[in-house]
This record gives structure tokens, C-alpha cells and sequence, in this order.
């Protein structure tokens, strides 16, 4: 099967970097939204930015395979750490993904997405993705990717690369108290953002593989807004174009 990649990303920055590498860019506008085809390492990709939030991205997943007929699906974004272990600049890619905001009680357990009865969805893992991140990502490469001098000011030289559950949610999660009920409720999540679950779920209904990708911008407490700026437009370009050649590349 030719296989055609659906590329999204939730930040402007990302998708910018990831648009560098595209060969032979042709734009389709589509509710809004920029789709870029063409090429990237040989693989027909299209290119989007989905915008933020679970509404955001499953219209634009929807799109990609109705319109596009993508038959996998790439997403890289930035999100907010939930476990104490992951710091700025660690990558979470993701093993499944829940709803944390979904919420039908008494009519089902919370989490659980009514009709199809599914708390988690699990997400693919392409195949050698977590070694070969943490290869790239590795102390001796890391300057490689984002730049010595970034490096060193977002002390990056002990990337972590962990395959772990992701929650999302419509909510920029930057309260001590909206963090604490997901680590103490979804004691597996490992991050959180605004998308993941809703691509997976799409995804999961259509019977395509997606891939989830997560760097962390912040830790989803009060100090959020303040970490996020600079990583997004410093630092998370570069994650994304590193981490879509190494997806794409074989
Ligand atoms: N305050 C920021 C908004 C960032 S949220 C600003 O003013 O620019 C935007 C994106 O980052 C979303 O796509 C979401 O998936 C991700 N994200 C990063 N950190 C997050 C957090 N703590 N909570 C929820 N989403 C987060």
C-alpha cells in the first residue's frame, strides 16, 4: 500500500519547522485551515496546523482522512508534564490516551466515552521510534537538534524519551489543583495537552494508526504560562522537525 502520512501539529511554530522539509508544497485550504501537500524523505505527507483543542483536531483529523485519504497519522505538539519525573524538554510518546474532562456520570465512569464504552485509546507506536529518539535526543546529539546555546539555557542534556499514557482535555491545565486531580485520578498519565485523545479516538473509529508525539513545554501548574512562551518558540520547531525526519525516515 502507498502509504500517505497525516502530519499535525497544535502550535504555529511546529508546523513551520515540519513545513521546511516539505518538497514540492501545494496548498489546499480547507475550513480555515492550511493543508500543505508534497514530500517529505520521499513519504507523500500532508502538512497541517489543527489549531488548539479537542474540536480543533478531530475536524481536521476527519479531513486528512476523508479529503486526503491519509492512511497514518503523525501528531508532535508540546504539552503540559503531570509526572514529577518529566521536565522541560522531555518527550512523551504516547501509549494511549484518555479524556480528562469527559465526564457522563452517573451514566457511565468518568472518563469513559459514551457509546463506545472506551476510557483509554490506545495509539500506535512506530516501529524502533523510542530508541531512535533517544538516540537523536541523546546528551551527545542534543546540541545537533536545537542549537548548543538552547541546549544549555533549557538544560536539555538528559532528555528523557518515555512511552506513557497522555490525557486531554479543552483546559490549559496551570492550577496545582487541575494537575493534582489528573495524577491522583489518571495516576498513568504522564502529560498533558488539548488534542491527543481526540486525534486517537478519530483515529481509533476510522481504523488508522496514529502516532502522538509530546514534548514538554511546562509543568501544567501555576508557573505554565510563564515556561511556555520561550520553549514554543525557541525550542519545539526543532523537536518537531527532528522528530518527524526520524518518523519518516527509514
Ligand atoms: N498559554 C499558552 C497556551 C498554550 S496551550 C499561550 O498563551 O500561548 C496550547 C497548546 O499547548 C495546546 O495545543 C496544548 O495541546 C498544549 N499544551 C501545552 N501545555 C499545556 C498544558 N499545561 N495544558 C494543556 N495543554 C497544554
Amino acid at each position: 500500500m502507498n502509504m500517505i502520512y497525516g502530519i499535525m501539529a497544535a502550535m504555529p511554530e511546529e508546523i513551520e519547522g515540519v513545513v521546511k522539509l516539505v518538497e514540492n508544497p501545494e496548498v489546499k485550504i480547507i475550513g480555515g485551515r492550511e493543508y500543505i501537500v508534497g514530500c517529505i524523505h520521499g513519504k507523500k505527507v500532508i502538512v497541517v496546523f489543527s489549531r488548539w483543542g479537542k474540536v480543533a483536531a478531530a475536524s481536521t483529523v476527519t479531513t486528512l482522512i476523508d479529503v486526503f485519504h491519509v492512511n497514518q497519522i503523525v501528531f508532535t505538539g508540546i504539552a503540559g508534564g503531570i509526572q514529577s519525573d518529566l521536565k522541560v524538554g522531555d518527550i512523551v510518546i504516547a501509549s494511549r490516551c484518555v479524556f480528562h474532562d469527559m465526564d457522563t456520570r452517573p451514566l457511565n465512569d468518568r472518563y469513559v466515552v459514551p457509546l463506545i464504552n472506551k476510557k483509554y485509546f490506545d495509539v500506535h507506536v512506530a516501529d524502533g521510534l523510542l530508541e531512535n529518539l533517544k538516540e537523536i535526543f541523546s546528551s551527545k546529539n542534543i546540541g545537533d537538534v536545537v542549537g548548543d546555546d538552547w541546549a544549555k539555557q533549557f538544560n536539555l542534556n538528559s532528555v528523557l524519551v518515555v512511552n506513557r499514557a497522555i490525557a486531554s482535555g479543552d483546559q490549559f491545565v496551570n492550577s496545582q489543583e487541575a494537575r493534582n486531580d489528573i495524577k491522583v485520578n489518571l495516576s498513568e498519565v504522564a502529560c498533558v495537552e488539548m488534542e491527543g485523545a481526540a486525534v486517537a479516538q478519530i483515529c481509533f473509529e476510522h481504523d488508522i494508526p496514529c502516532t502522538i508525539v509530546r514534548t514538554i513545554s511546562d509543568s501544567a501548574d501555576h508557573s505554565a504560562a510563564i515556561d511556555f512562551e520561550p520553549f514554543a518558540k525557541y525550542v519545539a520547531s526543532n523537536y518537531s522537525i527532528a522528530i518527524i525526519s526520524a518518523l519518516l525516515s527509514d
